[in-house]
């Protein structure tokens, strides 16, 4: 394939792991990578932690800046991609370029889902999604100043550190019933909520916002149980949509995101996906889309494999449990395997961390685990899970034993 040209359409975590890739592998034909932001590939986590903190020492770059040089890996940045012929194999640039592949990844992660009531007004109302966003922010987040965090998810709640830590008053404001409702266990999400209360944070569960107006200064939120939320300004993490503009154009198979194969091949045998926007169909035939930085990184090493028709039988061992984290409050609190496992036990006090948390299912075998400053006991968690491990419920949470002689031993 040395001839040949792989092009990228989204030059972010995803996009910028396959290019690098492409270039390990061997492949010597042309990488175009290309992005809409202005920006060379960056982290996306350090966004509503460290970017926000230390703005001025906080590193985010993927690869170096002279690495795509390097590599002979061509970068179009801040120029989107605005049309997709996938039978003439060809890509439009919005600046009237045309670029003709053989293999094509979409990497386009995923967009902000918007809430029309908050953006009619306008100013003062913010999300969070890229660097520039994490810029504006850092002149939002001043002491004194009173932020609306509209969504407790994690979003949500590593800017409620974020705000208090740089001085500023968060308010928090959830619809669902308990934060961090879609990837953490109630225990968990309840401890988070007692954090940041001491930390000084208001919280709301389970109200909706049923009014947003301008008054003199203030943005007041009304609440469905009559309670006025008044700020300075409103940043609302409400959860993301897959980017699937130019796979729609495409006509690829689409449900919650580009429908891929194990090896992140989509419906058109040339063109794959990786990353926020890539969705998955497990054996069961449920759709599974993972929004991580773990998942963009290891489907980007599947994807550019598989378009070099690497044998997939050779690739490392990436049937791990799905694994991310979230620092916050001085915590840092690492997820892996199933977040809805009916039974969780405590290794350890979550009130007087480092602590692990399993998560059990029907049958007792242990399908999750989540670590609070104890991220080295992670990997032995993660090998539990593996094996789905049944170990009696006294000798799981007795912090004496030895947790990875413990992962060795189980069957
Ligand atoms: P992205 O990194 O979003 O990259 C996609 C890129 O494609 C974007 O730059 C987009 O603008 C571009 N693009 C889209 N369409 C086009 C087009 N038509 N033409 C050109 N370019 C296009 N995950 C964790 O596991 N742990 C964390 O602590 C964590 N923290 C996070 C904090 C924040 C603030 C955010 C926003 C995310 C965080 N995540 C975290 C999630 C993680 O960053 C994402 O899962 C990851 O970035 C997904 O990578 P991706 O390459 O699929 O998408
Ligand atoms: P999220 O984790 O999906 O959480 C969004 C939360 O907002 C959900 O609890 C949702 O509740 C709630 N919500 C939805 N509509 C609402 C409304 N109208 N009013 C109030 N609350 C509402 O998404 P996110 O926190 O926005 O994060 C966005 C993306 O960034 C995700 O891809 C996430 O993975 C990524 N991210 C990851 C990390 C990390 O892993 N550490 C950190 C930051 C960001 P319902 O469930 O009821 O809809």
């Amino acid at each position: 394939m040395s001839a040949s040209t792989i092009a990228i359409v989204g030059a972010g975590q995803a996009g910028a792991t396959a290019a690098a890739e492409l270039r390990r592998q061997g492949y010597t034909g042309r990488v175009v990578l290309i992005g809409d932001e202005p920006h060379a590939p960056y982290e996306r986590p350090p966004l509503s932690k460290d970017v926000l903190l230390q703005p001025d020492t906080a590193r985010c770059a993927i690869h170096a800046d002279d690495f795509y040089q390097q590599q002979s890996i061509e970068l179009r940045l801040g120029v989107p991609v605005v049309g997709l012929d996938p039978h003439a194999r060809t890509l439009a640039l919005q600046d009237g370029t045309t670029i003709v592949f053989d293999k094509l990844l979409l990497a386009t992660g995923a967009r902000v889902r918007r809430l029309p009531m908050l953006d009619a007004l306008g100013d003062g109302i913010h999300t969070l999604r890229t660097l520039d966003d994490a810029r504006r922010l850092h002149a939002v987040l001043k002491p004194g100043r009173r932020v609306l965090l509209v969504g407790a998810g994690v979003i949500g709640l590593e800017l409620a550190s974020s705000a208090v830590d740089l001085g500023a008053e968060a308010t928090v404001i959830e619809q669902a019933p308990r934060a961090m409702m879609r990837c953490s266990p109630p225990m968990l999400s309840e401890h988070l909520c007692d954090v940041h209360r001491a930390r000084g944070v208001s919280l709301h569960l389970g109200v909706p916002i049923v009014s947003a107006a301008r008054e003199g200064d203030e943005i007041v939120l009304t609440l469905q149980d009559g309670t006025r939320c008044a700020g300075d300004a409103v940043i609302y993490g409400i959860g993301v949509e897959p980017e699937t503009t130019l796979a729609r154009m495409a006509g690829l198979d689409i449900d919650n995101g580009i429908v891929v194969d194990a090896q992140c091949r989509t419906s058109h045998p040339d063109i794959y996906a990786a990353g926020d926007a890539a969705c998955r169909r497990a054996p069961n035939g449920r759709a599974v889309r993972e929004e991580t930085w773990e998942n963009a990184n290891r489907q980007a090493v599947t994807a550019a494999r598989a378009m070099l028709a690497l044998d997939p039988e050779s690739e490392p061992e990436s049937a791990d449990a799905p694994w991310f984290w979230t620092d916050q409050c001085g915590l840092n609190i690492q997820f892996a395997g199933d977040m809805a496992a009916p039974e969780w036990l405590a290794r350890g006090s979550l009130a007087a961390p480092p602590c692990v948390l399993f998560g059990l299912d029907g049958d007792g075998a242990v399908v999750g685990a989540i670590t609070v400053n104890q991220g080295r006991d992670m990997r032995s968690a993660k090998a539990l899970i593996g094996k789905r491990a049944r170990i009696a419920r006294e000798v799981l949470v007795d912090a004496t034993r030895n947790l990875r002689d413990l992962a060795r031993e189980a069957a």
